[in-house]
């Protein structure tokens, strides 16, 4: 079993009737990139830099974080390298950025919110990210967005920080593209608002099933309650992809764990999901069920899927539907 799964390295993930996607990697440091080509994916759909910087006893500098970038980008020649800017706040803190304690750490001064915060900050990640894009081809991607105010905000500083380059003589990558995570209800209501400002989503069901459901994703008390195939989960991740579809040239992935689950990939594939981004792990076996299924009967099963009440009802739905393609 093991050895017809590695045998799937080199081979796309491509549906019986000719339906391509693109199966890539989710990492938190650079080193992370050799489970990502061991498993056969393309690229990085999400690089989490927070890591970078909590494993830091200081703030990391633009020339050690443009290292960092600079080495997964060139693991990459050919891929796509998603590098999702700074994601701290919630429960991640930083021992050299003092926070103010907050009722709702999860509602409060998280990820981009704190990036506009400390702009400083901000630009010493986006110079690093832009100065490393010569390297390879790298996507930035902003997190926690709720509206499409914070992108037009974010790609005021992005592009601050292109005009100082230039100015500077440094080299860039003029087409780097520009995207957002969907992990907030109101981003995934207004995406097709928000499709007009990027280049691509990337949706984040981890904290979308969070915030929709009303859910603490940590808390064990009321995991019972957290399920990505619940019918608001779905339909919300639906929309998204048809206002992505709708935007031309715009692309969707998903780089929550839902992309990773084999119940789910076959909705997802059905939906039409462009792009799945998963622990490095999960990518052969989510390779073999694309490899298995006809895009057309996928479609299907997605859209019967959505009628359903039920996230049990869901994936009682695709097992059995499932059973009678075989
Ligand atoms: C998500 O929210 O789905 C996601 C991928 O981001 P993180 O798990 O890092 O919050
Ligand atoms: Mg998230």
């Amino acid at each position: 079993h093991l050895k017809e799964l590695e045998g799937l390295k080199d081979l796309d993930a491509i549906t019986l009737d000719g339906h391509k996607v693109e199966l890539v990697g989710n990492i938190g440091e650079p080193g992370d990139v050799i489970g990502v080509l061991k498993n056969g994916g393309v690229g990085v759909g999400l690089y989490r830099t927070e890591f970078l910087y909590m494993n830091s006893e200081t703030m990391p500098g633009e020339d050690k974080q443009l290292a960092a970038y600079r080495s997964v980008l060139e693991a990459f020649p050919d891929g796509p390298v998603i590098i999702r800017t700074l994601d701290i706040g919630g429960d991640k803190k930083l021992p050299y950025l003092p926070m103010d304690d907050e009722l709702n750490p999860f509602l409060g001064l998280r990820a981009i919110r704190l990036c506009f915060k400390e702009v400083a900050l901000f630009k010493i990640q986006l110079r690093a990210i832009l100065r490393a894009s010569v390297y390879g081809h790298a996507h930035i991607m902003f997190p926690m967005v709720s509206s499409v105010t914070e992108v037009r905000q974010a790609k005021v500083i992005l592009k601050e920080c292109m005009k100082e380059l230039e100015e500077s003589g440094i080299p860039y990558d003029k087409d780097v593209k520009v995207g957002v995570m969907i992990e907030i209800p109101s981003a995934a209501i207004t995406a097709d608002i928000i499709a007009k400002e990027v280049d691509f989503f990337s949706i984040g069901t981890n904290d979308l099933c969070q915030y929709t459901m009303a859910v603490d994703r940590m808390n064990q008390e009321v995991s019972y309650l957290y399920d990505p195939f619940n019918p608001a989960i779905l339909r919300l991740v639906k929309q998204v992809i048809q206002a992505s579809n709708n935007a031309p040239g715009l692309f969707t992935g998903m780089c929550g764990e839902m992309s990773g689950d084999p119940i789910a990939a076959i909705i997802l594939l059905g939906l039409g999901l462009d792009e799945f981004s998963m622990s490095a792990i999960a990518i052969p076996q989510i390779k073999k069920i694309i490899r298995s299924v006809r895009y057309e009967d996928a479609r299907v099963i997605a859209n019967e899927a959505l009628n359903l009440e039920t996230g049990e009802a869901v994936v009682d739905h695709v097992l059995e539907s499932m059973k009678k393609l075989k």
